[in-house]
């Protein structure tokens, strides 16, 4: 069995207990992150949030000037070694600088292709040489990067492309083809361009707009995001040294999808920043507006609304900073690429968690905000109706939800048969458990104990539709993608309940607050263990039949019995948090 360096092993937490004292939360930032976030935050409302209009009408020289001012204030390279040019921070410090840009979206997909899509890429797979060439002008802003990996017959089939890189006698290659929908395409110095040696190899390459047979297309017009640029890239036979060529020829899938790991749990920051944003502008909207001669916070549907919205945030809030700190634990404050590399390898899962839980929780958030603000939420008047555009692409970009969702139990399923996971083992005991007459829980009197329980029983639940989905369909699991999604919205319930339960027990959730966190963790696993049953039994129904399935959801109901809370009195312990601080509750 294969272990990261602190024996922390990415899916672990869906076979073992955990202890909250071992999980990092938002509650335990240090001052140096406390800072970080003060910068980043200052970064975005005095400098970016005033200059969206200019953003919005393709101000491309403001944009640059704008990666160029995140350089300046370290914000580029948080996470990149000193020697680089970078301010060599933890995962946690870019968690919060991505959470930071995600308060205003266009800026964060600029942002977001520049660190998690070129200058990861180049940490990661990067020679000596090419690390010294483009990082420092990458990670100060004086470059700006891009990543070309869609094209118009291939995006979630990336590795369908149809760009060519041919061999030329003095090593170079020549590329041509046409990349879709390229973030900052306007107006990027360098791309990472993802084309086939001979038709057949996918290979990465790094690509400047200055070679010879590269340019750029028309600004797509896009539903939101019009202050971040999305062009074509075009290839005709661009003329590409061999030094350029980045990681092994024909490991291009390698670059591709490390990268979209560590793409998609920057995503999911830059989503819980912009929720905590959207829930701070729907508190201050529903205190300040009266209705019936009362303002909107006094009205159970509208406090219900802002509840849910903070506690739907307080779950991925609290899966991001967990994986932030799992990932940390395993690096411990390295920043050697092969280590980095592993890293994303092996909270892949995670990442594919936090992407999808992220961009639908902000999604939910947004659609309330505007419900919140009534016909002024419909209006350009308020920021609400921006907000709700913008975030849309976030289910599209970095691997769609689906496909992120058939990744999830696949990575597990994987990881299972190779032994890397102790998913088998536990599924065979489960089941020994379940066919042992008078099973019963031992309870205990410890804070949150039915909660605890009740994710304990959620965990069983994914054990037996994940090992019995192994069973029925073995090597053929990947084409029954029906199930696979399902099963991908119970593994996600788990780790969000159970990220919840031990945020909410963890030291830092204490003093007058942690009726309040209490509240949110157990109206959430509350809520989850409903849909975890309910999608449990779906999916039990499509693969087995008969005694087999009377047996088996007998055996579910046995596990799942868990008594309701009452949520109304707990959303309102959130919304009277919200009301009092006219914002977001929590951290
Ligand atoms: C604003 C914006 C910025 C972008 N920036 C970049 C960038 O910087 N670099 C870059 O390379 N790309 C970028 N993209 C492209 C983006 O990554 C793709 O749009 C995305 O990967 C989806 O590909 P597609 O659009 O071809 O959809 P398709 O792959 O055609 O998918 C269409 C639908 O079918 C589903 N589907 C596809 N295959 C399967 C399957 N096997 N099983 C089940 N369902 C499936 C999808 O989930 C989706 O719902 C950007 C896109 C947008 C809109």
């Amino acid at each position: 069995m294969t272990t990261t360096a602190t024996g922390v092993r990415g899916g672990s937490w869906l076979t073992e207990d955990v202890d909250p004292q071992t999980v990092f939360t938002p509650e335990r930032l240090s001052e140096e992150h406390r800072l970080i976030a003060q910068t980043a935050n200052e970064f975005i409302e005095g400098e970016v949030q005033p200059a969206i209009e200019r953003l919005e009408q393709k101000d491309w020289a403001l944009a640059r000037k704008l990666v160029r001012r995140c350089g300046e204030l370290g914000l580029l390279g948080a996470d990149v070694p000193e020697a680089l040019g970078g301010v060599g921070l933890d995962k946690v410090s870019a968690v919060i600088v991505g959470e930071a840009m995600g308060r205003s979206a266009s800026f964060a997909t600029t942002f977001g292709a520049q660190t998690g899509l070129a200058i990861t890429p180049l940490l990661c797979f990067g020679t000596d040489e090419q690390q010294q060439k483009y990082l420092p002008g990458l990670v100060s802003g004086e470059m700006v990067g891009a990543y070309a990996l869609s094209e118009s017959a291939s995006g979630s089939d990336a590795l369908g492309a149809r760009t060519r890189a041919t061999p030329q006698t003095d090593g170079s290659y020549l590329l041509t083809g046409e990349k879709m929908w390229i973030t900052n395409g306007g107006f990027a110095d360098l791309f990472i361009v993802f084309a086939k040696v001979d038709g057949e190899h996918f290979t990465a390459f790094l690509v400047e707009r200055s070679f010879p047979g590269v340019s750029t297309g028309k600004e797509e017009h896009k539903m939101g995001l019009h202050g971040s640029s999305t062009t074509p890239l075009i290839l005709q036979e661009a003329r590409v040294p061999a030094a350029n060529v980045l990681g092994d020829i024909g490991k291009g899938h390698k670059v591709a999808f490390n990268v979209l790991n560590y793409g998609r749990f920057k995503l999911a920051a830059m989503c819980s920043g912009g929720a905590r944003l959207a829930i701070a502008e729907a508190a201050r909207y529903a205190s300040d507006r009266r209705q019936f001669g009362q303002p909107l916070t006094t009205f159970g549907a509208i406090r219900h609304k802002l509840a849910e919205m903070a506690i739907r945030q307080y779950a991925v809030e609290s899966m991001l900073y967990r994986t932030a700190g799992l990932i940390d634990s395993m690096l411990q404050c390295s920043h050697e690429s092969s280590l980095v590399l592993a890293s994303l390898e092996e909270f892949a899962i995670e990442a594919s968690i936090l992407k999808v839980a992220g961009s639908e929780m902000i999604d939910f958030v947004l659609d309330e905000n505007v419900q919140i603000h009534g016909g002024n939420g419909f209006v350009r008047d308020y920021p609400a109706e921006r907000h709700y555009r913008d975030a849309r692409v976030n289910r599209i970009f970095e691997g769609t939800n689906e496909i992120n969702r058939l990744l999830i139990p696949g990575m597990l399923a994987k990881r299972a048969v190779k032994g890397t996971l102790p998913i088998i083992a536990a599924a065979r005991q489960l089941q020994d458990e379940l066919l042992t007459p008078g099973f019963a829980e031992t309870l205990a009197d410890r804070p949150l104990e039915a909660e605890r329980r009740t994710v304990a029983a959620m965990k069983k639940t994914a054990l037996m539709v994940l090992g019995t989905a192994m069973q029925t369909y073995g090597a053929n699991l990947g084409d029954q993608q029906e199930v696979l999604i399902t099963t991908a919205d119970i593994v996600t319930d788990v780790y969000a309940a159970e990220s919840v339960v031990l945020r909410a027990l963890g030291d830092g959730a204490g003093g007058s607050d942690r009726s309040v966190h209490a509240a949110a963790a157990q109206t959430f696993v509350n809520d989850a263990a409903g849909r975890v049953e309910i999608a449990a039994r779906s999916a039990l129904a499509g693969m087995v039949e008969g005694d087999t399935l009377r047996t088996m959801l007998a055996a579910l109901r046995r596990i799942m019995k868990v008594t309701p809370v009452n949520t109304v009195a707990l959303r309102r312990t959130v919304a009277d948090a919200i009301a009092a601080r006219k914002g977001y509750p929590f951290a």
